[in-house]
């Protein structure tokens, strides 16, 4: 294969470049990822760099945006609206900063720093201190007047909050926030209209609307960063001073804008946003570095659509586009039929994503996502891949089919259920093999038994052999049996029953908590077993004798005894216990009703018959409490031989004081 000549490479990356910034800035619907877009235009760059012959002058990388849709009427910009450089990543900021010094032939003294919102550029225009006009960017010299629509933001003034005379352009981001972007474009599926694929798109196109009205419904939020024309000039000598400035007018500024001298601080304030600005609720796709002093910026100038003085740290991509392939369902614990995404493998947020989960069959349908479409998938920090949405735009005008949960449990062929008004679908069947996958594994997991060595692939594999029936059957298991298995050679037989044997010793709550009973986590689990000290007096315990244990509520108490009350999982418990799992707890009974009921004791001294464990357990079972101090509160001192400081405590304080065959009496 020969390489493609860079003349006819240049030709190709602009023509799909022009494609892509229609789509974007005119249709408001990408057919692909800001990603797999700056690539290309990269790579054009970099091509246009090494033979300039080849720059065109309408080259995508010597215009902003697109040139304005006939839709709205044309207006120009005072002075024209830039675009950024790009940095991805500290080194080629630091290289941006070591221009800045060859140019000046100094420190410029100090930066702004400002999150970059991923929304549409616009300019206001504000004449005596009054909204005028308002425009998006356009092609930089010229933008769409979107004046009617800009006066329904409700963060835009239409009048400042002091008096400005003459002209004046504001220049910031119009931009959705997360959580509005997920409601509307839930409420755009349910009344059949294509969603929006990001809220970014779903800002511009909302601000483009023919009719106000419909803007006016949309939840835009404006953030101000910048001026254009100003006459008479603002009298202020620096960004940071501008946007104090643009606070004071009434605009929002962003709070998380820095000034910083250092381009170190500068480098670190950008590694910090990187993790951070996941938890924004509106998305931001980098920071944009200035140079602080405005006589600073007006020296260094820009060049072709980007200014000298600022650059645009951008941050590796959290969303990005790519292909569902199929819809998968598994079985959960609980039985709950779980969808799937299927992917076409991409890199996202630092790590390839061949998944995402799904939900249920509500929140595909709220998305309109469906095998087939392109989709675009998001990772921010440690979160788990999401799809954000399909890009519609894509599908070309092929049909895709909605999705449909299927009716019968996949793994075992029962009919799934779904109550009304439940989201999730749920397989009935109690021996449904999936549903025993998840629980074996859960059983073995880390936190749980922690059976090194049984994991998915194991336990899917001594299920299959109908080796293991529920997790009691573990214990059963041999070294014939699982050698028998593929995949399976001594060692990892040894090791793996070895294991097991280990985790026999597991204290009492991980044991409960490996159960997997539902609503008992490993919290609810240690509370439980601190409180019952074991299987033999758990087992047997009413809902309202657990609900008395403290934070133990109904939902779980129910769950707890429904559970025991399966002849199945008695079974199970059986098993453990003829195994050698430890079912014992550390021994707290927790009474709270008996003759002792609301009386609180402090034991002193040595007792003639019993020892102090012993007396805590008989007035503990009795419904007392036993406390370390002698105090007001203090109910009975109970004192034996050699009581010391308590003793006399209780005597001044007045406390009734008793011996052990006190304490008798009282517990008859
Ligand atoms: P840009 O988004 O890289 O940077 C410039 C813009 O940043 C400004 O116009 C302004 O809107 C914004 N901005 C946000 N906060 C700012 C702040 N505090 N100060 C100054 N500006 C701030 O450049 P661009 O020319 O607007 O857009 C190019 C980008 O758009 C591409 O890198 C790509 O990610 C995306 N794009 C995607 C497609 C696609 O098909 N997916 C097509 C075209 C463009």
């Amino acid at each position: 294969m020969t390489p493609t000549a860079p003349a006819e490479r240049a030709a190709r990356l602009r023509e799909l470049l022009h494609r892509y910034n229609e789509e974007y800035y005119v249709r408001d619907a990408p057919t692909v990822s800001d990603a797999e877009y700056d690539t290309l235009m990269r790579e054009l760059r970099e091509i246009e760099d090494a033979h300039p012959d080849l720059r065109t002058p309408d080259s995508p990388t010597q215009r902003v945006g697109a040139a304005p849709s006939s839709t709205f009427a044309t207006v120009r910009h005072g002075v024209p609206m830039l675009s950024l450089g790009n940095a991805f990543g500290a080194d080629e900021l630091r290289a941006w900063h070591a221009r800045l010094l060859r140019q000046l032939d100094r420190e410029p003294g100090a930066y702004t720093v400002e999150l970059k919102i991923d929304g549409l550029a616009v300019s206001l225009r504000y004449r005596d201190g009054v909204f005028e006009s308002g425009a998006t960017r356009g092609d930089g010299a010229e933008g769409e007047d979107v004046s009617a629509n800009l006066r329904t933001v409700r963060s835009i003034p239409l009048r400042l909050q002091a008096h400005v005379d003459g002209v004046l352009e504001v220049r910031g981001e119009v931009y959705m926030r997360r959580s509005d972007f997920d409601r509307l474009n839930e409420q755009r599926v349910r009344d059949d209209e294509t969603p929006f694929a990001n809220p970014r798109n779903s800002a511009a196109g909302s601000l483009r609307q023919i009719d106000p009205a419909m803007t006016a419904k949309r939840p835009l939020r404006f953030f101000a960063y910048g001026i254009g024309a100003n006459e008479p000039p603002l009298r202020v000598a620096s960004q940071s001073d501008l946007l104090a400035a643009l606070d004071a007018y009434g605009f929002p500024v962003n709070k998380e804008t820095r000034r910083f001298e250092s381009i170190d601080d500068v480098v670190e304030f950008c590694n910090v946003w990187e993790s951070k600005r996941a938890q924004l609720d509106y998305g931001t796709d980098g920071v944009v570095v200035k140079v602080d002093s405005l006589a600073l910026q007006r020296e260094l100038g820009s060049v072709g659509r980007e200014p000298r003085w600022a650059v645009a740290f951008k941050y590796p991509p959290e969303e990005v586009t790519t292909k569902l392939r199929s819809i998968e369902v598994n079985v959960g614990r609980t039985g709950s039929v779980n969808p799937y995404a299927v992917l076409e493998p991409v890199q996202v947020g630092g790590v390839t994503v061949s998944m995402a989960t799904l939900h249920n069959e509500d929140y595909i349908h709220a998305k309109d996502i469906r095998v087939g479409d392109i989709v675009t998938v998001r990772r921010a920090g440690e979160v788990i891949p999401e799809i954000v949405g399909p890009l519609v735009a894509a599908r070309e005008g092929r049909q895709l089919p909605v999705y449909h949960l299927p009716t019968h449990c996949p793994v075992c062929g029962t009919p799934v259920q779904r109550a009304e008004g439940e989201a999730m679908a749920y397989c009935p069947n109690a021996v449904c093999p999936s549903q025993l996958v998840e629980r074996l594994a859960h059983f073995a997991s880390r936190g749980a038994m922690d059976i090194d060595g049984l994991g998915y692939q194991s336990a899917r594999a001594v299920i299959d052999a109908r080796f293991v029936r529920d997790v009691g059957d573990i214990y059963a298991l041999t070294s014939d049996q699982l050698l028998s298995l593929p995949r399976m050679g001594e060692k990892s037989v040894s090791n793996l029953l070895a294991s097991i044997e280990r985790s026999k010793t597991r204290p009492f709550a991980r044991v409960l908590y490996a159960l997997g009973i539902r609503f008992v986590g490993f919290q609810n689990a240690q509370l439980v077993a601190d409180a019952t000290g074991g299987m033999d007096a758990l087992e047997s315990m009413s809902a309202q004798e657990l609900e008395a244990v403290e934070q133990i509520g109904p939902v779980i108490a129910k769950s707890l005894v429904s559970f025991f009350a399966h002849p199945q999982n008695r079974a199970i418990v059986e098993k453990l216990r003829r195994a050698g799992v430890n079912l014992r707890g550390v021994a707290r009974p927790q009474a709270t009703t008996g003759p002792l009921s609301g009386k609180t004791f402090v034991l002193t001294g040595t007792l003639p018959a019993l020892t102090r464990e012993d007396a805590t357990a008989l007035i503990v079972g009795a419904g007392g409490k036993v406390s370390g101090s002698v105090s007001k509160k203090t109910d009975y001192v109970v004192a034996g031989e050699a009581a010391g400081s308590k003793l006399a405590k209780a005597e001044s304080l007045g406390v009734k004081i008793i011996d052990e065959a006190g304490l008798r009496d009282l517990l008859k």
